[in-house]
């Protein structure tokens, strides 16, 4: 029987003869189903239509695993790797071979973890190829599709590695996340962001949603909490979910412009005409 894996958010499900009748994931409002309707595939399904998975450097000591063609949303993870273990994070729908051999080399797994549960993925094969625990926020831990007895919650922050830290900051989800890597961008601090805060197509903006494919907005007290949330941290880069864009430096001074003229546009006070 195989795991059923939702083809519009690549969220995977459990073992089955049959799918379930919906995704709960896409049935919410931050989502969509497409108007033919559900659509279910499986790893072998994926891997026959030909997609593989993609791993790249990303920047010394950080690897992307995307997958090509991308599956779904497309998210590519990124796996940093620690003197102490590794976290993957962000993890997409597809996994093969490939993959899982790229992480072996890269010193393993010990946690897995996503910014939301639009990118779980295929988070519990991951955490069961490696024995690795599944770090999942108290507040987003009931939209696990796939349940795994590793699952571990956390909230507010929690530190997995040395110089690697989950941030809760809410938003797009009660428990949307980040990680704050210290030694990323060459020892200024990089954020992984997937979409808590999304990097615009010019590199050179953020914005946040808190429905993207709906273009519905995130509040203001839910923008500053995210700022709030990451102020403490050092950080010049912050990659989203996606292999670009990448806001690659200058990101704490952009972070706080950009929030800053978000809430102008939501209070009504910028200049349109
Ligand atoms: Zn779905
Ligand atoms: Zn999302």
């Amino acid at each position: 029987m195989p795991a059923w894996i939702c083809g519009t958010c690549g969220n995977h499900y459990p073992e089955a003869e049959s799918p379930p009748g919906q995704c709960i994931i896409c049935a919410d409002e931050r989502q969509w189903v497409p108007s033919s309707g559900q659509r279910w595939t499986t790893l072998a399904d994926l891997a026959a239509a030909g997609h593989r998975s993609e791993v790249r450097e990303v920047e010394p000591g950080l690897l992307g695993i995307g997958a090509d063609p991308p599956v779904a949303i497309g998210q590519r993870a990124l796996l940093v790797q620690t003197g102490e273990g590794n976290l993957l994070w962000d993890p997409p729908g597809f996994i093969d071979e490939q993959a899982v051999h790229a992480v072996r080399e890269a010193g393993g797994l010990r946690s897995v973890s996503a910014s939301h549960p639009h990118f779980y993925g295929a988070i519990a094969e991951w955490s069961a190829a490696f024995g690795a625990e599944i770090l999942l926020p108290e507040a987003d831990a009931h939209w696990l599709t796939r349940p795994a007895a590793a699952v571990r919650t956390w909230s507010g922050t929690h530190a997995v590695l040395p110089g690697v830290t989950l941030v809760q900051c809410g938003g797009h989800f009660p428990g949307s996340a980040v990680v704050h890597w210290a030694a990323g961008a060459g020892g200024s601090g990089a954020l992984f962001a997937g979409d808590t805060i999304f990097v615009t197509p010019g590199e050179d903006r953020l914005t946040f949603v808190w429905s993207a494919p709906n273009r519905l907005p995130l509040p203001e007290t839910a923008v500053r909490k995210v700022v709030d949330a990451v102020r403490p941290y050092q950080f010049d880069r912050i990659y989203g979910g996606w292999w670009q864009p990448v806001l690659r430096t200058g990101a704490r001074r952009v972070l706080e412009t950009s929030a800053d003229r978000y809430i102008q546009f939501l209070r009504g006070d910028a200049a349109v005409e």
